[in-house]
């Protein structure tokens, strides 16, 4: 830190929290660059320090300038003696000759190409510059960045060093970010009070570890320090678990006990027998909801495990105490698809089912306020303010992962105290669903229900398309439907993967064209959709063209072949997702794809995706060639993930974290992570603010 006499904010206000000081009080900073640092939501001083770069950059020639990678960015100290020339190459060009101060005896020569009236440096520079190091037959720097010094040291910021890369916007410069936050980190004095808890085991103090990873001298230290940040990250968000766990815990409401013959009831209204899966989670839902208090609880379950018949179960189960449940969906399709079940299990009973859609009439809102429909399925339409609830007691959330918190929020409010049920087929590793939802209990669906194919999987080559036409055709004849999945809904350029309307053109042209084919896309209108889908479903059109729209729950028995073409431009995640839509059946399935992986790692994935048909190894194995990077998705993108914590590496801790944080709580530790890192948790907590908070 540096000392008080240079500190730029220090007659700033009496707030005694100098994180909290806006941005502008820091030197360079004006209203409009303040406006574009808003745009990344970094308002304060505390938001700067907090806004981490996504990379490293080391900028360090360790050994020679010939060994420099070709194209990778570094930094040379040295002098440009003669005045640039002006070669005429091509539209023409500025060239100067380097010395390098280490290193005289290597060539290397500048360009810039610039207009011809105005030199880019005089001759008798000295300094530091940086650049892409291309080999030719000399090395070459391209519009080097400069900085003129006549010593070496100090080393300028974005030269010489380890510098850090930081997620940025138009018009704000890499160089202006880090100049503001080496000015927080050498000027600003933050006078951080009271102590790390010493069971994290961070013996360096927090200064050095914000100026380790935003600084690093090298790349060991900012390692060091980026995962010192991720632990007292861990430990905010495993705390606030805990609490908002002991919360939920503390609240009294009414058991619900399911007697036998209840239990009778409800499994003889499902058209088949319960896997031992699904009765283990249908237990543990039975426990919940006689313990007293709300039940917060995620299933987690491959495509295909079965998690509608649990919930299903819940569902029934309230209904017999004459209780309201809502099972909310992500689209309208799987909405209506619920609803269709959920009716013909319960065909001729007195459990009145309500659909609510976007535009549906007053009246079916009313029996849903009366109480009068226990069971109430729809989309996000179920949280217009107009839908309310006589005596809500189970809120489901089926697919959680496409909802956002707020979302999930706004739903369990429309009931007092409610019992939570959510659903997921986002097949994470163990130790990431424990950190990322500590605040649920989990179960899992780990086994198919019985029959079920295993879907095979072919990635294909463009000269297969005569041949496999003739495959889709058979199948269609034979009673079974086809989905056709592409990126896009507009027809791409040159290599481009084709769109859905290019699609299904070239389909109706071909041999399946007599068939019927339908498309689907996010441009149609809901109705279109719904329309179309029905279609589909019934057999009418059995060829259906669409975007990755219908990537989740879509449950039709009959489809048993699907196309992928572009697989590259798909997530893993969202690839197996993408096969759970078939293989739904006893019927054999397929799943066919094509891809040009260019990525790094694109190819090994495709493999896997052949090789593996387990989500939840799959997700492993992703994280594996994906070096365990970003698969929570950034906060920024609004899922309630880490900033810093790495999946694989880091949440190896989380329980230890987790146990210790609910001692602290149980110990009466006020707050129980310590006040210094009270502070910290608007800036490195959970942003999740969960209802029964
Ligand atoms: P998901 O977990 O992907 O939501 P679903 O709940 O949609 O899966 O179930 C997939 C299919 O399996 C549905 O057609 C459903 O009727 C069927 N199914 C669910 N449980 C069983 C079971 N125990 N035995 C046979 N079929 C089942
Ligand atoms: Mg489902």
């Amino acid at each position: 830190m540096g000392n008080e006499a240079s500190d730029p904010i220090e007659e700033v206000s009496g707030d005694n929290d100098r994180l909290l000081t806006p941005l502008q009080q820091l030197r360079g900073i004006g209203p409009a660059s303040a406006q574009k640092f808003a745009r990344l939501s970094v308002h304060t001083i505390g938001d700067l320090l907090h806004h981490f770069p996504h990379r490293h950059e080391d900028l360090v020639i360790h050994g020679s300038i010939r060994d420099v990678p070709d194209g990778a960015r570094r930094s040379i100290y040295g002098s440009i003696e003669e005045d640039p020339e002006w070669v005429y190459s091509g539209r023409g060009r500025w060239e100067a000759r380097l010395t390098p101060e280490d290193d005289p005896h290597t060539k290397v020569v500048l360009h810039w190409y610039t207009g011809k009236y105005r030199a880019p440096v005089r001759g008798g520079w000295q300094g530091w510059l940086t650049g892409a190091i291309r080999r030719f037959h000399d090395i070459v720097i391209a519009h080097p960045v400069l900085f003129r010094a006549a010593e070496r040291e100090p080393l300028p910021a974005g030269h010489g060093q380890i510098v850090s890369v930081y997620p940025s916007t138009d018009g704000l410069s890499q160089d202006l970010i880090r100049r503001s936050v080496q000015q927080i980190l050498d000027e600003v004095e933050l006078d951080w009070q009271g102590e790390l808890p010493t069971l994290l085991g961070i013996e360096r103090d927090l200064p050095s570890i914000y100026s380790g990873f935003h600084r690093p001298a090298s790349s060991a230290e900012c390692e060091t320090c980026r995962s010192h940040l991720a632990t007292i990250e861990m430990f905010l968000h495993a705390t606030k678990q805990a609490r908002t766990r002991a919360h939920r815990k503390a609240i009294e409401i009414e058991r619900v006990v399911v007697s036998p013959e209840v239990e009778r009831r409800i499994l003889a209204r499902l058209p088949y027998q319960l896997t031992a899966a699904q009765q283990r989670v249908v237990e543990e839902i039975r426990t919940d909801l006689q313990a007293g208090f709300p039940m917060a609880r995620l299933v987690q379950g491959d495509v295909g495990s079965g998690k509608t018949a649990v919930a299903v179960w819940a569902m029934l189960a309230m209904a017999a105490q004459g209780r309201q449940s809502v099972l909310i969906a992500p689209t309208t399709s799987l909405a209506e698809q619920h609803r269709d079940t959920l009716q013909r299990y319960m065909e001729q009973s007195q459990v009145q089912i309500a659909h609510i859609a976007t535009g549906c009439s007053s009246d079916i809102k009313e029996t849903v306020a009366r109480g009068d429909a226990k069971i109430v399925v729809g989309t996000t339409a179920l949280l217009a303010s107009s839908v309310t609830f006589d005596d809500l007691a189970l809120v489901v959330v089926d697919e959680e992962q496409r909802f956002g918190v707020k979302q999930r929020q706004e739903i369990a409010r429309k009931g007092r105290d409610v019992h939570r049920l959510h659903l997921s087929a986002t097949p994470i590793p163990r130790s990431l669903s424990l950190a990322l939802r500590g605040d649920f209990d989990l179960s899992r669906i780990d086994e198919r229900p019985p029959g079920r194919p295993t879907v095979q999987t072919h990635w294909v080559s463009p000269s297969k398309w005569q041949p496999a036409l003739e495959f889709l055709r058979k199948e269609i004849e034979s009673g079974n439907r086809v989905l056709f999945v592409v990126p896009r809904i507009e027809d791409g350029d040159g290599d481009d993967p084709v769109g859905v309307e290019q699609l299904a053109k070239k389909l109706r042209e071909s041999t399946l064209g007599s068939l019927g084919i339908t498309v689907l896309h996010g441009g149609l209108s809901l109705q279109e959709r719904s329309d179309r889908m029905q279609s589909f479903r019934k057999g009418r059109e059995p060829v259906l063209v669409a975007t990755s729209i219908v990537e989740v729950g879509l449950d039709v028995p009959e489809l048993t072949v699907l196309w992928i073409e572009g697989a590259e431009r798909f997530g893993l995640a969202q690839l197996h997702q993408l096969r759970g839509r078939v293989g739904r059946s006893d019927r054999p399935s397929w799943c066919f794809f094509t891809a040009q992986p260019t990525a790094e790692g694109g190819e090994e994935r495709l493999q896997a995706f052949v090789d593996e048909d387990d989500g939840f190894l799959l997700a492993e194995q992703d994280l594996l060639i994906r070096g365990g990077g970003e698969v929570v998705g950034s906060r920024q993108s609004g899922s309630s993930g880490f900033l810093l914590a790495r999946p694989l590496q880091d949440l190896q801790r989380f329980q230890q974290l987790s146990a210790e944080a609910g001692v602290r709580l149980e110990e009466g530790h006020d707050p129980p992570e310590g006040a210094l890192l009270q502070r910290l948790g608007r800036y490195l907590g959970p942003e999740m603010v969960d209802p029964l908070d």
